[in-house]
């Protein structure tokens, strides 16, 4: 069989490169030169599968791609209060380089904007970090996005170190408002090095791939960043990735994205894949425009928004019956599926409407291939007020996906492994709050 994802990405490819509306970005003349006809796509999924087609190694630089990247390097170098004391959270609706700040604070509305980038730039690494070893750090922390060593492209650098002369007026504003507390002048030479690293679209797919992968690199396998950072990352990404058209992407689109004005273009869909497309061309939000017709396409086409609403919760419950006679009675619920919180209530309700008077209640995870932390522990607390309540109660769980199934104060729960315990559970682990970490036969 031919492979199918290779063939579906030829196919919009081919779909969106006639159209040549845009320009390349050109305040940086350097960029004003690339091949407006460069175009590629990559998906790379966070088991580590790369697909690719187009110029999927081309080499460009980031520019605003990085700003995510560094925001996250920022939160973990600095922890979120000192960060979120400087650079806000809320969408701008305004220009990637607009000259604004909140208007009581100073303080930059969100980082994905280049007053609030720059101000991440400058909280990366320890505080008083010499900025050329603070951007050898970004650069190394992009690179560990990437799974590979990342470098500057210096042509490029020079040249929009030659044009900057907006972004050294923002940094001075940010300077005189205290945001900035060195030298606005060194900041933004940073700042404009990270811009210029380059990558290619491969790259750019396993940096989204890597967020997208509750911060470890699908093919390192190194957590490259802690998930409570990611999750603010896709966050913002998500109200403020877009520059001015942030709200049009988010309900048309719906993935959490970034561009950058040398037409490169992530999506970052938790769980499931990182997406990079490449194209020079850029509308006049300065997002590229076959980029967003792409996207457009692979949203629609896979159904990739993450407000599509998934299957209601009910699907948990796979059955709820009655086995055996006498003191053998035992109801046996089997559950299936991811669990998270609607799910685990729905559990919760099967259980309280079928008014237990069985002597022994198996909960049967055979079928559940995921379950989250809110809703193991709303199953371990059913199996606690059952076991106060009098009942036996069996966790039938041969994949062990709940691991340390601890019942809480005064619950008792037994384990089972195979189907056949369950009803004759006399053998069994049991778990004991009293015993905690003991098995008990
Ligand atoms: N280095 C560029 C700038 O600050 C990045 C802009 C972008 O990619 O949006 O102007």
């Amino acid at each position: 069989m031919q492979p199918l994802i290779p063939d579906y990405l030829d196919e919009v490819l081919a779909a969106v490169a006639p159209s040549s509306s845009g320009e390349t970005a050109s305040y940086i003349p350097e960029l004003a030169a690339a091949d407006p006809e460069r175009l590629g796509a990559v998906f790379a999924t966070v088991d580590g599968e790369v697909y690719g087609a187009g110029d999927v190694d081309v080499e460009f630089t980031i520019q605003s791609i990085s700003k995510p990247f560094a925001y996250a390097l920022a939160l973990s170098d600095r922890g979120f209060a000192p960060v979120l004391e400087k650079v806000g959270v809320e969408p701008s609706g305004e220009a990637f380089n607009e000259i604004s700040l909140e208007r009581d604070t100073g303080r930059p509305r969100n980082p994905m904007i280049n007053a609030g980038a720059m101000t991440t730039h400058s909280l990366a690494g320890a505080e008083g970090m010499k900025p050329a070893e603070r951007v050898e750090r970004v650069i190394r922390w992009l690179s560990a996005f990437a799974g590979r060593d990342l470098e500057v492209d210096e042509t490029v650098c020079a040249s929009e170190m030659e044009s900057a002369h907006r972004n050294l007026a923002i940094a001075h504003m940010l300077r005189s408002y205290g945001i900035l507390t060195e030298d606005p002048r060194g900041v933004v030479d940073g700042y404009i090095r990270q811009c210029s690293v380059l990558v290619s679209a491969r790259d750019l797919a396993m940096m989204a791939a890597t967020l997208a992968n509750r911060g470890i690199n699908p093919l390192s396998d190194e957590q490259v960043v802690d998930q409570a950072v990611v999750r603010q990352v896709l966050s913002v990404m998500a109200t403020c990735g877009m520059y001015d058209a942030a709200g049009d992407w988010a309900t048309q689109i719906g993935i959490p994205a970034k561009s950058g004005v040398a037409g490169g273009l992530i999506g970052a869909l938790p769980g499931q894949l990182g997406i990079a497309t490449f194209s020079p061309r850029l509308d006049s939000h300065g997002n590229s425009v076959r980029g967003v017709s792409l996207f457009e396409r692979f949203s629609s086409d896979m159904g990739l928004h993450v407000m599509e609403v998934p299957p209601a919760g009910r699907e948990v419950v796979r059955s709820n019956r009655v086995r055996g006679e006498g003191p053998d009675r035992t109801r046996i619920l089997r559950l299936q599926g991811g669990i998270r919180f609607a799910g685990a209530e729905r559990i919760v309700r099967e259980v309280l409407d079928s008014a237990l008077s069985e002597p022994r209640v198996v909960l049967d995870v055979s079928l559940v291939h995921s379950i989250d932390d809110v809703a193991r522990r709303m199953l371990l607390e059913v199996a606690r007020r059952l076991s106060l309540d009098g009942h036996q109660v069996v966790l039938l769980d041969p994949e062990t996906i709940i691991p340390e199934p601890d019942p809480g104060d005064g619950g008792s729960l037994t384990v089972v492994h195979e189907p056949e315990e369950a009803l004759n559970p006399g053998v069994a682990d049991r778990w004991e709050r009293s015993d905690w970490g003991q098995r008990l036969s």
